[in-house]
């Protein structure tokens, strides 16, 4: 739309084409009005991209066609996918860029959680160890679970869900 044909970054998503709100209890996605209308495709949903590949020695390689979903197909799929992470909505507005880290080990923190979003493999299970930050009350450890949580789904498509868990106080007391 306008924004974007003059080189501007949409003043409502920043240019991340998607807007994360509260609603009720939860943080809810959806698609930016900026990113509606797709450019890309004329609302298609899918794209040809040409491809090259040699399927006989006899002919050598070869383009062909093959269809494949537009982003904004994968856009309104991350959204719907966020949209069971069931994250919290005091959650919505949490991201990387505001975060304020006041202290070294906060920033730390940020870092080790920018880290396993930026280096997040999909499907590698063995690679994604996860990680743990531990600390008081109120120093943004949710924040950047939903930092993290809000980059893996909707910059990368990885089904994902908010789960809290409260150890019981025997178990707490023996760690
Ligand atoms: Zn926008
Ligand atoms: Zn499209």
């Amino acid at each position: 739309m306008a924004a974007k044909a003059n080189g501007e970054a949409c003043g409502e998503c920043g240019g991340r084409t998607y807007l994360i709100e509260r609603r009720g209890d939860l943080a809810s996605a959806r698609v930016c009005p900026c990113s509606e209308a797709c450019p890309v495709c004329g609302g298609r949903g899918h794209i040809l991209v040409e491809k090259e590949g040699t399927f006989s020695k006899k002919v050598g390689a070869r383009t062909y066609e093959v269809l494949q979903p537009c982003m904004c197909t994968l856009r309104r799929k991350r959204v719907a996918l966020f949209n069971d992470v069931q994250m919290p909505g005091v959650m919505a507005h949490a991201s990387f860029d505001n975060y304020r880290a006041f202290n070294e080990a906060q920033d730390r923190g940020r870092g080790v959680a920018m880290h396993f979003a930026h280096q997040y493999v999909k499907g590698d299970t063995a690679k994604n160890k996860g990680y743990v930050l531990s600390g008081p009350v109120g120093t943004g450890k949710t924040h950047l679970l939903a930092a993290t949580l809000g980059h893996l789904v909707l910059e990368m498509g990885v089904r994902s869900r908010y789960v809290e868990i409260s150890l019981p106080p025997t178990t707490r007391a023996r760690r």
